[in-house]
């Protein structure tokens, strides 16, 4: 499993306040999928106010929605996109954002935001896929 790193105490505070769901997939793309186990997983971003969230250009406001925090963003510069893709369709493979809008993912990887990274997001009825 890789080193899990946080970029800030702020970060690393607010890692306590995941929703459950989203430490589940957290942990499932960690261990199962990530595509280099030697390599450490940044934390980059879990909360942000409005103002941080205008800056950083997102186009959604979940990263604002109050604890316990529905996304977590994780760097991907070290890797490839097409080991970045692989690991997200590992994880969209197992986890269902909201079966009411199948076109939404748990785990959304085209670029976006201020540099390639894993964007975790979940919902209300987020669930395990059946097997
Ligand atoms: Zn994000």
């Amino acid at each position: 499993m890789p080193a899990l790193h946080f970029e800030s105490l702020r970060l690393y505070r607010e890692a306590q306040d995941l929703n459950l769901w989203l430490h589940a997939i957290l942990m499932d793309l960690l261990e199962n999928y990530w595509p280099d186990q030697r390599q450490p997983a940044r934390v980059t971003c879990i909360w942000r106010t409005d103002a941080e969230n205008r800056a950083d250009g997102a186009e959604t406001a979940i990263h604002c929605q109050p604890p316990p925090y529905r996304a977590v963003d994780l760097g991907a510069a070290e890797f490839t996109q097409q080991e970045i893709d692989a690991a997200a369709a590992a994880v969209n493979a197992r986890w269902q954002y909201d079966p009411a809008r199948p076109d939404l993912l748990v785990c959304f990887v085209q670029p976006h935001g201020t540099g390639p990274h894993f964007h975790l997001q979940v919902h209300p009825h987020t669930r395990r896929r059946e097997e």
